[in-house]
């Protein structure tokens, strides 16, 4: 479908990792993990149902300490045909890392992808929303043909690194595009409020109706499977899927294959 606008669904399974990365002392604190259980253990089948449901493709970024602890759910995600790309090792807040931790972060999480996977990672997301002065340059060491963090656009650009362009696609989206900040709760996360399913469906549709009406832009959701998994915040994601196919303006694609689309006329561009 050329011409279509680009529909990207992401997955960031954290898992436990999003807790004990809050938590020093998360480890230690059984209920608090829980809530980590819930996205491989039960969130994950439900996405997966959902998107075979609409013979449709997304894109999981996954913690290397979570494809070591939840082997068979990663090869439930493989076995749908749908890739993983890197999202740190341990989760921990890249700012509190020093250079050598970071590197390991990459190091670790990399080799886990590769060991389940077979497949060398294409992007990285920041579990922590956030880039240290060598994240960039760490993503070129290691070869990565994407990022997905920045907020600063709807369309992809090449990623700079200070004034430098790189040859790394950036993939950009928003926290309106984000499930977290409508879903995410916990009694010991201050401030913390639920949304209306009917909210995020009604936000997420508009959102991309304003961009498929646009030239070169993209629509990206961001989503956790123990926040987006529980089946009222499935029904958002469902009419959010919905919408789109019925409007018949969007293709839905892995963040790999829209790279590939449109990575080179990117660098072609930039070198003129
Ligand atoms: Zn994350």
């Amino acid at each position: 479908m050329s011409g279509a606008t680009p529909v990207l669904l992401t997955f960031d399974m954290d898992a436990e990792t999003l807790w004990t990365a809050r938590d020093p002392a998360g480890d230690s604190k059984p209920v608090w993990l829980s809530q980590g259980h819930y996205g491989p253990l039960v969130g994950l089948p439900r996405i997966l149902a959902l998107l075979q449901k609409y013979d449709i493709t997304a894109t999981f970024f996954v913690p290397g300490a979570v494809i070591e602890r939840y082997p068979a759910q990663i090869d439930s995600i493989l076995a749908a045909g749908i890739e993983i790309e890197h999202h740190s090792y341990s989760h921990a807040w890249s700012e509190g890392l020093t250079p050598d931790q970071e590197r390991e972060e990459f190091q670790k999480g990399w080799d886990a992808i590769v060991t389940a996977t077979g497949r060398e990672p294409q992007g990285w997301r920041s579990p922590a929303a956030e880039f240290t002065a060598q994240s960039v340059s760490l993503m070129e060491e290691f070869g990565f043909r994407f990022s997905s963090n920045l907020f600063d656009s709807d369309s992809a650009h090449l990623l700079q690194d200070g004034s430098r362009v790189t040859d790394i696609v950036e993939l950009p989206f928003a926290w309106t595009l984000d499930d977290a900040p409508f879903f995410l709760y916990s009694n010991r996360l201050p401030g913390r409020v639920m949304a209306a399913p009917s909210a995020v469906a009604e936000t997420w549709c508009r959102e991309f109706d304003g961009v498929s009406g646009e030239n070169g832009t993209h629509f990206m959701l961001g989503m956790h499977p123990q926040v987006i998994g529980r089946h009222s915040r499935l029904w958002a994601l469902e009419q959010t899927i919905r919408h789109v196919l019925g409007c018949g303006t969007g293709q839905f694609l892995s963040c790999s294959a829209y790279v590939d689309q449109i990575r080179n006329p990117l660098i072609d561009a930039a070198a003129r």
